[in-house]
Order: C-alpha cells, then structure tokens, then sequence
C-alpha cells in the first residue's frame, strides 16, 4: 500500500468545541463522513451542518427538509 499521502491531525476550535480532524494529501477531513475540504472554513461549515442534525446520513437525499 503506497502512503505517499501524510495524514496530519489538526485541531480545530469551533463556538468552544474542540474538534480534531485528519488533514489528508493536503485536504481537510470530515471526522464523521469523511467527506474533503479545501479550507478549514469550509470544514467547519460542513461540520456545523453535521452538528445541526442535517447530515444524519450519508447517502439520504435531503427531500425530507422542506
Ligand atoms: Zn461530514
């Protein structure tokens, strides 16, 4: 298995929470889908929704928000 790709764990401090995520081949990690980002702001957007309940799952199409 090649791992030419570094994973890097960083912090981040999001309205007094601590969260850690995976900084993989240059791209930040959703530490619960594991979706990519480019910028840490993005990221926490994405992770915001996660901590609203909007991203419940994965595959779900969001329909049921209306
Ligand atoms: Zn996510």
């Amino acid at each position: 298995m090649m791992r030419d790709q570094q994973d890097e764990h960083i912090i981040i401090e999001y309205n007094g929470s601590i969260i850690r995520v995976t900084k993989q081949g240059g791209l930040y990690k959703c530490p619960y889908c594991n979706a990519l980002f480019y910028t840490p702001k993005d990221l926490l957007h994405h992770i915001v929704a996660h901590a609203k309940g909007l991203l419940n799952a994965q595959r779900e199409p969001a329909s049921r928000w209306h």
